[in-house]
């Protein structure tokens, strides 16, 4: 019996992970988050309030008492900060590397924690991607993928989507990812029982497909069959 609707997908920085859940949820008929946004988003708004990213307690009270929110969209997580919509900026690498700065505050992920469980409120399934998806958002998910790839390949991905040179996009996403796998608070790893897969040398179309099957097979009965 499968008591939770929802597939979590974990990896470093650019490992094919936005691409191959998105496309997953749509074939599937669900939702998807990417969970990042949640600490892009408040990245973003701690810049912008002038907060010191080295006062855990300072981001905390940021999160609890600027209006802020994170949406869940087909295309992309959207973020809105004090009415206006603050989608684009929140992608920026820059704002990845702070995501990645305050993300390792203990007091900072639970104060995201409970906001992102409520993405599975009220949808028939959720596809939840980002690095703890697996671990301890969505610990009782019945499918969990784990997705890496050789970090010169991750590297190229993304200056292909946002443009910037390879060799300063691979230092970013190094720096990134030591820090997020090395944090002691929920750091990056592969979830007991995930399905791995290294995306380096597959297409968007063969990643999804290998997902898709199993994730057929398990949720069989909710999923769209279009
Ligand atoms: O996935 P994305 O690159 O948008 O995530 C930005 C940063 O947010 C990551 O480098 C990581 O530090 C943090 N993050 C996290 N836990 C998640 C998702 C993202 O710590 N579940």
């Amino acid at each position: 019996m499968i008591s939770q609707n929802v597939i979590t997908v974990d990896g470093p920085a650019a490992s094919g992970k936005t691409s191959m859940s998105r496309e997953l949820a749509k074939n599937l008929g669900w939702q998807w988050v990417s969970t990042g946004a949640f600490y892009r988003g408040l990245a973003y708004i701690v810049e912008q309030e002038g907060v010191d990213i080295t006062s855990e307690a300072a981001i905390v009270e940021t999160c609890e008492q600027v209006s802020w929110s994170i949406e869940m969209a087909s295309d992309r997580t959207k973020c809105h900060y004090k009415g206006a919509d603050v989608t684009d900026q929140i992608y920026l690498e820059e704002i990845g590397t702070v995501a990645s700065k305050i993300s390792a505050f203990p007091k900072v992920r639970q104060a995201l924690l409970q906001a992102q469980r409520d993405c599975l409120n009220h949808v028939r399934g959720l596809v939840a991607e980002g690095r703890d998806c697996g671990t301890v958002v969505f610990p009782k998910a019945p499918l969990k993928v784990y997705l890496t790839a050789r970090s010169e390949s991750r590297a190229e991905r993304r200056v292909q989507e946002q443009g910037g040179e390879v060799s300063q996009v691979l230092e970013a996403q190094r720096a990134r990812d030591d820090q997020d796998s090395q944090r002691k608070a929920a750091p990056l790893e592969v979830p007991a029982g995930a399905l791995v897969i290294d995306t380096s040398a597959m297409s968007l179309e063969e990643v999804v497909s290998k997902v898709e099957t199993k994730a057929r097979e398990l949720f069989s009965q909710m999923v769209s069959r279009d």
